[in-house]
């Protein structure tokens, strides 16, 4: 058809690309650096207990499966919105934060972004340099102009701080600023509390409107922790915009359970900004899923599956940190001019490895090893079998 015929074919996702080479790769001892999932020891995605132990009691009671709101399970937003901001946060105490279950984190961040354009549209959108790959189509099939704001900084394999600052100084009022509320997607590094009290102080004189993504709350240092950010840019007072994921701390990806919340600044400006997003939701898939939501509410609201949830969530946190431990010290045996410490300073599930795509290259034609050309690895992918295996052939492309 004329229609058809005219469409040229859409450029690869780079990281599903990876996953299709590894599938395709017939060497038993593969191993895939490449994804932005959590495996555990044994190299498989895990089924959490609280989970597993939530899915039973909705078993039990076998509801029917009508529609929900469009806003999502009344239990589900309040409960995030609690994990969000604190129960005893003076946004939620004030009723002026609305919470809206989402397709997962990217759900959550289009129904921000198409809110935004709605309301805001000559505003221009900016992420870091660099950021997850899907925020700059995000916003720009939401009609939006994306900049990027230094971020990743080479030379020390940190931040470029003083960069990032000044960006945010000469930044019109009303730009919408994209901030990663922890464990930084794709390089791991984060802004220390002395950062993120500058940067507060910056994007709230300066009438910025934060959007801060958290794609992996308990995954650095802990849920409260990780959150923290979230809550101290709420106490700021201005608008605010928060995606949030289970995706990973769940170990849902398949549910897409995540959640958008918005902060306003009085109960009133808040149910305005409500109805309006429910308008955003309704046109665009009507609302939500019920299944993903039904499990991560029965479960931060069950005391004791909670308990279980923060336990197992803490287990995953602690072996990424060894592997991080484990990655460093091995490379200090078998590379030891090269310095790898900066990798235990990264939070979440990534690094920013320093590997060269020519080296990246060199590892999966030589090794079976995957990573992201940028260098980026999973480190929740490294487990105790896999990481010798792995530290050699990294040693060997250096
Ligand atoms: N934001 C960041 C920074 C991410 O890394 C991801 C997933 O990898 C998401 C959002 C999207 O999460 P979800 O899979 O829940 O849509």
């Amino acid at each position: 058809s004329p229609l058809f015929s005219a469409i040229e074919m859409a450029p690869r996702d780079p990281i599903l690309g990876i996953t299709e080479g590894f599938n395709a790769d017939k060497n038993p001892a593969k191993v895939n650096l490449g994804v932005g999932v959590y495996y555990d020891d044994n190299g498989k995605v895990p089924l959490l207990e609280c989970v597993r132990k939530a899915e039973a009691i909705l078993m039990e009671k076998l509801a029917p499966r009508t529609y929900l709101p469009i806003e999502g399970l009344a239990a589900y937003d309040k409960a995030v919105q609690e994990l969000v901001f604190g129960a005893d946060s003076a946004v939620v105490q004030e009723k002026r934060a609305v919470t809206v279950q989402a397709i997962g984190g990217t759900g959550a961040l289009k129904i921000g972004a198409d809110f935004l354009q709605r309301f805001s549209p000559n505003s221009q959108v900016w992420i870091s340099d660099p950021s997850w790959e899907n925020h700059r189509a995000l916003f720009e099939s939401a009609g939006f102009v994306v900049n990027n704001y230094p971020y990743y900084d080479a030379a020390t394999r940190g931040v470029n701080f003083a960069g990032m600052l000044d960006a945010l100084k000469t930044m019109p009022s009303g730009s919408i600023v994209l901030l990663h509320a922890c464990c930084h997607n794709p390089t791991g590094a984060d802004l220390t509390d002395d950062q993120w009290t500058q940067v507060i102080e910056v994007v709230t004189q300066r009438g910025l409107v934060p959007f801060l993504d958290m794609a992996y709350q308990g995954f650095g240092d802990g849920i409260e922790a990780d959150g923290k950010v979230v809550r101290r840019f709420a106490e700021a007072g201005g608008a605010l915009f928060v995606s949030n994921s289970f995706s990973k701390s769940f170990s849902l990806y398949g549910e897409r359970v995540g959640a958008l919340s918005i902060a306003a600044a009085t109960a009133e400006e808040a149910s305005r900004v409500l109805s309006q997003l429910k308008r955003v939701v309704r046109t665009n898939y009507s609302n939500p899923p019920t299944h993903g939501g039904q499990v991560v509410a029965t479960v931060l609201a069950t005391p004791e599956l909670r308990a279980l949830w923060e336990e197992e969530l803490a287990g995953m946190r602690v072996r990424i940190r060894e592997m991080r431990q484990l990655f460093v010290k091995q490379l200090k045996e078998k590379a030891p001019a090269h310095d790898f410490d900066f990798v235990i300073k990264q939070r979440g599930m990534f690094s920013y490895s320093g590997l060269t795509k020519v080296q990246v290259e060199a590892l999966r034609d030589n090794n079976s090893i995957y990573a992201v050309d940028t260098g980026r690895i999973c480190v929740a992918a490294l487990n105790s079998k896999n990481i010798d295996n792995v530290i050699d052939a990294i040693a060997k492309v250096l």
